[in-house]
């Protein structure tokens, strides 16, 4: 089958491997049938996941359709169309238990998909801990409603369930990428008093402006006096960086509001600063992450009900064999690029 590859830093290729296999009677052989780019792979690619490992399959973004699975699988049948989840857990480790499935300490345990072992921007995958890693989508819901359940919807939704968001609340979410988008998709699920987004790219403002018109959107210049006047405590009550710039890390921390949250969920590229003598006396509490994307069943409710739609997000499609083209556009950030879709042949 055909599977694109990370064959060290700075390049993947798409490689004919064999079809995986079953091999534990926790795993599900799934066929997949739309995968997606994230920005985790290109950070893989750029050499800055340091424990990625050369030879795999990259992807963990994908639904398919379940293929085969082991013998102690219970929660999927074959023939049953899934959501992968970036996250492979084993449900009964301390961290499981306590819901931080991203910390699992099983060997395939947190972020292993397209990183530590064999992902999705593939034909076939094998998905360990099936049970937990694979859930089934509702018969009203399509692949692409369905594609981003796994990872960046998995994300936002996770960043705002910690975050303590409320209806009295000013939210500042920093980037309107694909996580950006849906990190402020599920923001809006809890109803806080104002949303405000920063994003520096004016594609990117106007397609916020053009979808989710009940959200305040300026750009990095504007961010601090813009959150100023639509806060009443100076500041906002909770500040999610979705950005991963330098820059935005320190924004995030200065549009705080004393005692704010602010919730990192960007992965940076370097190392960051804390500043501490300079945000003595404002109280914050940083939370950082690392999704625990324990939580997808919920968000295909969500989906289903209709209160959480990702597709216009994907702005592009590519087959398979064309995926070096998806990645250069998704890389480029052209032609109004948010998502790109990658589909496998029926
Ligand atoms: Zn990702
Ligand atoms: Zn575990």
């Amino acid at each position: 089958m055909q599977a694109y590859t990370y064959i060290g830093p700075g390049r993947f290729a798409l490689l004919d491997k064999p079809t995986p296999e079953v091999k534990d009677p926790h795993d599900a052989l799934v066929r997949v049938t739309l995968s997606s780019i994230c920005t985790s792979d290109l950070h893989i690619r750029h050499g800055s996941v340091p424990r990625a490992v050369p030879g795999i399959t990259v992807g963990h973004e994908m639904v398919g359709v379940v293929e085969r699975v082991g013998t102690a699988v219970t929660s999927v049948r074959p023939g049953d169309r899934v959501t992968v989840n970036v996250e492979t857990f084993c449900g009964e480790c301390f961290f499981c238990k306590h819901g931080y499935v991203n910390n699992c300490t099983a060997p395939a345990g947190g972020w292993a998909l397209g990183c530590r072992i064999d992902g999705g921007q593939a034909e076939y995958v094998r998905v360990p801990h099936a049970d937990q890693g694979l859930d089934r989508i509702p018969d009203t819901v399509s692949d692409e409603q369905a594609l981003f359940v796994g990872d960046i919807l998995a994300t936002g939704f996770w960043a705002t369930r910690i975050s303590g968001i409320n209806e009295e609340a000013t939210v500042l979410t920093i980037g309107a990428g694909p996580t950006g988008i849906c990190t402020l998709l599920c923001a809006m699920l809890r109803h806080p008093k104002r949303i405000i987004v920063c994003e520096k790219s004016p594609e990117r403002i106007r397609f916020v402006r053009e979808h989710y018109p009940g959200v305040l959107v300026c750009g990095p210049e504007a961010c601090r006096d813009l959150v100023l006047r639509h806060s009443e405590h100076g500041g906002a009550d909770v500040v999610l960086e979705v950005a991963g710039a330098d820059s935005t890390f320190r924004l995030a921390w200065e549009c705080a509001r004393p005692n704010g949250v602010v919730t990192v969920v960007a992965l940076y590229d370097r190392p960051q600063t804390l500043p501490l003598p300079d945000m003595y006396g404002k109280n914050l509490t940083f939370k950082t992450g690392g999704v625990d994307g324990c939580d997808c069943a919920e968000i295909l409710r969500l989906i289903e009900a209709g209160r959480i739609d990702t597709t216009p997000l994907i702005t592009h499609r590519f087959p398979l064999d064309r995926i070096d083209e998806a990645y250069r556009l998704f890389e480029s950030r052209r032609n109004g690029v948010i998502k790109v879709a990658i589909t496998n042949a029926p």
